[in-house]
């Protein structure tokens, strides 16, 4: 399947839908997943255009890894989350609900189960105090 440009990423890429933003550089935008599958969840969003890994550009992939680690660390820290996951879903059968390539870092605090994947949308405050907070730390 062929990278549709109208997808909801793409959208906030271009400015035309809101996020609650962390940071952004010439390759990659980094924000709140709006329904969170625990507190903190964060995702990072390349600037090429593609719909997932396997058809991402190595270079595009490549460039974005490193701010993928700094976002890790950072929600850590702004979190005092107990653990890191670090997810990508590549097509509809394997998990995938928008098609533009995405991590998922998504905190994990020992004893508290992870919600589900794109399950409740989280308080706007919320989310807004701790894409300041990530920000802050990284
Ligand atoms: P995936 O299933 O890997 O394609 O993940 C898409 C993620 O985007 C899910 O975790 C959703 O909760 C999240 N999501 C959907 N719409 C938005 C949005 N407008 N802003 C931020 N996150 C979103």
């Amino acid at each position: 399947m062929s990278y549709d440009p109208t997808n909801i990423f793409a959208k906030i890429l271009k400015g035309e839908l809101p996020c609650h933003k962390v940071h952004e550089d010439d390759d990659a935008l980094v924000m709140m997943d709006i329904f969170p599958q625990s507190k903190g969840h964060t995702l990072i969003v390349p600037k090429a255009p593609s719909r997932n890994l396997l058809d991402a550009d190595p270079a595009a992939i490549s460039a974005v890894m490193p701010l993928v680690q700094r976002v890790a660390r950072a929600v850590k820290a702004a979190t005092n989350a107990d653990g890191i996951r670090l997810a990508q879903f590549n097509e509809a059968p394997a998990g995938q609900t928008v098609f533009h390539l995405h991590f998922h870092v998504i905190p994990v605090y020992e004893g508290v189960p992870l919600g589900a994947h794109a399950g409740g949308k989280a308080d706007d405050a919320e989310l807004a105090a701790l894409a300041q907070d990530i920000a802050a730390r990284l």
